[in-house]
């Protein structure tokens, strides 16, 4: 199997936590490997003092420890001047090389952000500290595990193919909901309920801590940058969802038998999940605030997940057991691709046209409305746990999806007034036509450059979209 490493060469992937030749470098220098340090906003913070006091707990104070957080605290908090205030009370590390460190993108620089955030402020949460932004997914929760528990005992008293589907289905549900929205610490006020529901996504094949490492530290923070973002590359080579990738022979046939590799993705799930276990490293983001317990639940949430899926072995078949395990992971994995996959990869959610400069420069409320795309309303909402609208859901990961089609409304409001591009299909299969033309298109497609002519400029430096 090829290495991390030759892969990140194969695909020509910067590496952004690793420092310039001759440059100190504060991953492996003793004098900073002791300390939980952060860097936010240009400045080098020790965290260890705040760990028993994060509002949100540890394992997602985790994710900033050895990285510039500036993109995480400031998307994930909605009243961010609480935060900032509680975060610069923290000791300032004199002498760290802060320029070693790659630069994170800065939400609260966005304009457009600002008045968005401003708006579902005033409008949607007035009550100052009481969370409710974190409230009302219970209804979801209740209903989806019910969903999951039926679907597991028709599997474990009938298994076969048709059940495992049933079963995938429900995995799936679970993956887009349960543990999508809890490991963003958004599916109750309360993080330790956030982090035991965040678990399903271990008990569905996959792993929590990879996932948070993978889908909000490289993904949300670098939505559809070619370098950055771990979803635009990781199907390479055997699929090609951007321009700016290489192009292969094959690629001319990928939109039909993507339809092939999608039930595959549980096995690279697995696949990964080891590798990564062994690297602390998934593709886009290595681990390093991760603990022994985050570490371990990778090998336990294995254990149990196959352990579940095995069970009717007692009782029945192999052949039928087989069977089952086959049908679970193509339904799930075709479901989890396909619901992921059509947010990002439609031609105006794919901008070769970057937005101006550096990727830490640029507008990153902008970014959020140019690179994904939102399709459906409450209905969507409901059976996607609010992936449907992944404008508003990049906007505010830490928001319980529920609130999303409240939140739409006002974005659409505020865009419209900037003129930025927000796009909306109105249902599922309109915005599946366009991502699989999309995908078509990809096929054949020249390589271009990474960075074009801007076509977004930051309204800080331009006056022409203010
Ligand atoms: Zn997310």
């Amino acid at each position: 199997m090829m290495s991390l490493e030759a892969r990140r060469e194969a695909l020509r992937l910067p590496r952004p936590d690793v420092a310039a030749p001759g440059m100190e470098d504060p991953w492996n220098d003793e004098k900073w490997q002791k300390v939980k340090w952060t860097v936010f906003r240009d400045v080098a913070y020790d965290l260890g003092p705040f760990f028993e006091k994060h509002p949100g707990g540890n394992w997602l104070l985790n994710l900033a420890i050895g990285r510039d957080c500036t993109a995480l605290m400031e998307s994930y908090h909605l009243r961010p001047e609480v935060a900032t205030a509680r975060f610069r009370m923290l000791p300032k590390l004199e002498g760290f090389p802060v320029d070693a460190v790659a630069k994170s993108p800065r939400p609260n620089d966005s304009p457009l952000y600002n008045n968005i955030r401003n708006r579902v402020r005033e409008e949607l949460f007035p009550e100052e500290g009481k969370n409710k932004h974190r409230m009302g997914g219970d209804h979801a929760t209740i209903t989806i595990l019910s969903f999951a528990a039926f679907a597991y005992g028709v599997y474990a008293t009938i298994p076969g193919f048709l059940s495992g589907c049933l079963l995938g289905l429900a995995g799936a549900w679970i993956g887009l909901t349960i543990q999508h929205c809890a490991n963003h610490g958004a599916m109750s006020p309360s993080p330790a309920v956030n982090g035991v529901l965040g678990l399903t996504n271990d008990l569905i094949g996959g792993s929590s801590l990879m996932w948070r490492y993978h889908h909000q530290v490289s993904h949300h923070i670098h939505c559809n940058d070619n370098a950055m973002d771990q979803d635009v590359y990781t199907a390479m080579p055997l699929l090609r969802f951007d321009a700016r990738r290489p192009k292969a022979w094959y690629h001319r046939f990928q939109h039909w038998y993507m339809f092939l590799a999608f039930p595959l993705l549980q096995v690279a799930f697995q696949v990964g999940d080891i590798v990564g276990l062994f690297t602390r490293d998934t593709e886009g983001a290595k681990l390093h605030g991760a603990t022994t317990w985050e570490l371990a639940t990778v090998v336990i949430g294995k254990f149990v997940h196959f352990g579940l899926l095995a069970a009717p072995l007692m009782s029945h078949a192999a052949s039928a057991v087989v069977a089952g395990i086959v049908g679970f992971m193509a339904c799930q994995g075709v479901v989890l691709a396909c619901t992921f996959a059509v947010s990002h990869n439609v031609p105006e959610a794919k901008l070769p046209e970057d937005t101006g400069g550096e990727a830490w420069e640029r507008d990153w409320g902008v970014q959020q409305l140019v690179t994904s795309a939102d399709w459906g309303g409450k209905i969507g909402n409901f059976f996607t746990g609010g992936l449907n609208l992944q404008v508003e859901h990049h906007l505010f990961p830490a928001i319980c999806f529920v609130h999303y089609p409240a939140i739409a409304k006002i974005v659409a409001e505020e865009a419209a007034k900037m003129g930025i591009p927000y796009s909306s299909y109105r249902t599922l299969p309109g915005i599946f036509v366009a991502f699989w033309k999309f995908v078509r298109d990809m096929g054949t497609a020249e390589q271009i450059d990474d960075v074009l002519l801007p076509k977004f400029a930051n309204p800080q430096l331009s006056p022409a979209i203010n």
